[in-house]
């Protein structure tokens, strides 16, 4: 399956993310990890995107379009989008590099949340340096407080989830990435639509009831 994960930043794409790929077998493309994995290499992509990333905004559509029509190419198989596309000229590159593949996204998870809930979310997410594991201080907490499960790392919180950052990432997701839904509904794209706000392990079963049946339906 070829899916995209929408919501806005602090939703829970991630986290729902790694659960899609251990059950249904396919890549985490994940916009967010890529020019973070950019930057801590110290690649020139990595060096263009910094600036717009600490201050909240979007690196500009050309540069995002690239790494991950890129990275689409190089994961060959099924793939799960995660942070991509987040303008609606984003979208429309995607599709046509679709279509220049001849190939076609099989259904959109969106991921439905208030600004509250996001927030809280947003300043409470701690993460691990070395495996890129995503915790949060209260509703997903590590086994020993700040130290990663898988490797003994303590985990660090993200710049742009200061609270200042985050008022300014979410003024950009209404601004900016809101209308991509727009976009797919208006193209006629299969849209599942999820309650983000209920724990982790239910938004995970309903986001498996859907892909179950649309996994039956597209093979
Ligand atoms: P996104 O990838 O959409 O930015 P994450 O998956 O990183 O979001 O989740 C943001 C924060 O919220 C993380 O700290 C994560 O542990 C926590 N989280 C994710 N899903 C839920 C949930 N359903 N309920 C409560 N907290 C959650
Ligand atoms: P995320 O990990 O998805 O929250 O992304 C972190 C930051 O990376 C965002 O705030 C943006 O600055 C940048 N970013 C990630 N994906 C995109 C995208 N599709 N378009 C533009 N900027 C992006």
């Amino acid at each position: 399956m070829k899916l995209i994960l929408l919501g806005p930043p602090g939703a829970g794409k991630g986290t729902q993310c790694k659960r899609i790929v251990d059950r249904y077998g396919m890549t985490h493309l994940s916009s967010g990890d890529i020019l973070r994995g950019e930057r801590a290499a110290g690649s020139d992509l990595g060096h263009r995107a910094q600036a717009y990333m600490d201050s909240g905004a979007l690196v500009p559509d050309d540069l995002i379009i690239e790494m991950m029509i890129g990275a689409m190419k190089k994961a060959g198989g099924g793939y799960v989008l995660d942070g991509f596309p987040r303008t609606v000229v984003q979208g429309e590159a995607l599709d046509a590099a679709l279509s220049r593949a001849g190939e076609r996204i099989d259904g959109i998870v969106n991921l439905v949340i208030d600004d509250g809930i996001i927030v809280q979310r947003m300043t409470g997410r701690r993460s691990c340096p070395k495996c890129g594991a995503v915790y949060h201080i209260e509703n997903l907490k590590p086994k020993v407080d700040n130290i990663c499960d898988t490797d003994g790392e303590p985990l660090v919180q993200r710049k742009d989830d200061q609270p200042e950052v985050v008022a300014n990432r979410l003024k950009t997701y209404h601004e900016q990435t809101a209308p991509v839904l727009g976009y797919y509904e208006r193209t006629g794209q299969k849209i599942m639509t999820i309650d983000a706000a209920q724990a982790p392990e239910e938004v995970t079963a309903a986001v498996f009831a859907e892909l179950d049946a649309l996994s039956d339906q597209v093979g």
